[in-house]
């Protein structure tokens, strides 16, 4: 067996990782210098979101080996929009760093690799299967799927994001749901550190939104982030992307080519998060390989979380910022805010289904 991963990001290396325990090697080829060779910026994983996992960074040491080191634990979730402000609160989930920073995901897992990453390696699947037996495409970019087989992308959206510095509670993080800056998107504020955070706006790229002026969105997101921090949220650094593309694949293995990460579809069309699916996918994947499980079977339950994360994702897409104040409002009331914590339901599934009453509402 001669195995060949294609990308060093989250979803390659947990494969890589995953095979190694099983005993196999696998050569990983990386385009960049280094594992996460590129801007610095926060994400963050939401456990109401990963049902049954409840807590991910620990179900990934202890099921699979993978030790993650976050940078904060989230404990307070504050969500703004127009006019409203509610919180949820209890152990929500976890802020960690990408790109170029000493403690990004993608350097923890590089460094818990006993194989080496063969770097400066841009490599086409083409070449690549003519000369392994099994090719784990880990690319991170969906158009590597669309050379194979088809990829259902269900929409498109431009990141504008930014590193500001202030006073930040790190276990706290900020959500805003506006159309006026963030139309059928939203913003989010991740702190790094009580000095740093990254402050990202994130909306699709549907014709009603290009003809907005991207920078003037950006301009009144900063406005109101500052409005509701009450601070002055000097920019460090920029970085923008678009065209990320959300969808899915038809199929998740092709022979012994093996799709993982965004070249599965493991980005959640709600918030466009993927971290978690990306991981498990990589592992999945290894686990098919080495015989441990048929890779179908593994990934089903992430199908299924994607379908429920895009119906919740059209719903609130629907809500103009009146409705999206009542949301906001209701989520203060106990009962739900029981609900959608609760360890025993999927939050994920529960909020897809709740929020066909608030789209009559106006
Ligand atoms: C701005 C932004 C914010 C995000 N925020 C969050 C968040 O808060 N929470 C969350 O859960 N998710 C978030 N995501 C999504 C998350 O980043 C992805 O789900 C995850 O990184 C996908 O992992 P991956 O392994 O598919 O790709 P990546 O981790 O991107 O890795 C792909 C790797 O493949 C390499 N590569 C590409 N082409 C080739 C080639 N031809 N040959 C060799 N190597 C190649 C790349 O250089 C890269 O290292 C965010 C994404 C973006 C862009």
């Amino acid at each position: 067996m001669k195995i060949a991963i294609m990308g060093a990001g989250l979803s390659g290396l947990a494969c890589a990782l995953t095979l190694e325990k099983y005993g196999c090697q696998a050569d990983v080829f990386e385009k960049r210098g280094l594992a996460g060779d590129r801007f610095i910026y926060a994400e963050a994983m939401f456990s109401m979101f990963h049902h049954p996992i409840d807590d991910a960074v620990s179900y990934l040491s202890v099921e699979h080996g993978i030790h993650l080191k976050p940078s904060s634990t989230i404990q307070k979730t504050e969500i703004w929009t127009e006019n409203e402000r509610s919180s949820l609160n209890g152990h929500l989930g976890y802020v960690n760093m990408r790109g170029k920073h000493p403690a990004a995901y993608e350097k923890q897992l590089a460094d818990q690799l006993q194989g080496k990453i063969r770097f400066h390696q841009d490599v086409s699947h083409t070449e690549i299967s003519k000369e392994y037996t099994h090719t784990v495409l880990a690319t991170g970019d969906s158009l590597d799927t669309e050379k194979i087989q088809p990829y259902k992308t269900a929409l498109t959206v431009r990141f504008i994001g930014a590193i500001v510095a202030g006073e930040f509670d790190i276990t706290t993080v900020h959500t805003f749901f506006n159309n006026l800056f963030a139309p059928k998107g939203m913003a989010y504020l991740l702190p790094h550190s009580v000095h740093e955070a990254s402050l990202i706006l994130v909306y699709p790229q549907y014709p009603e939104n290009e003809v907005l002026d991207k920078d003037e969105l950006w301009e009144n997101c900063l406005v109101e982030c500052r409005k509701r921090l009450n601070q002055n949220l000097a920019l460090i650094s920029m970085f923008e992307l678009e065209n990320y593309r959300i969808g899915t694949t038809e199929t998740p293995r092709i022979g012994n080519t093996f799709f993982v990460g965004n070249c599965f579809g493991s980005i959640m069309p709600f918030l466009g998060f993927g971290q978690l699916e990306s991981i498990l996918t990589g592992i999945y994947a290894a686990q098919a390989i080495a015989g441990k499980g048929n890779y179908e079977d593994l990934v089903r339950p992430l199908y299924k979380s994607y379908h429920d994360s895009l119906s919740l994702r059209r719903g609130i897409e629907k809500l103009d910022n009146k409705q999206l104040d009542f949301l906001a409002a209701s989520i203060r009331n106990p009962l739900m805010e029981k609900l959608l914590l609760s360890k025993r339901v999927d939050g994920l599934k529960i909020a897809s289904r709740l929020i066909h009453p608030f789209q009559k509402r106006s």
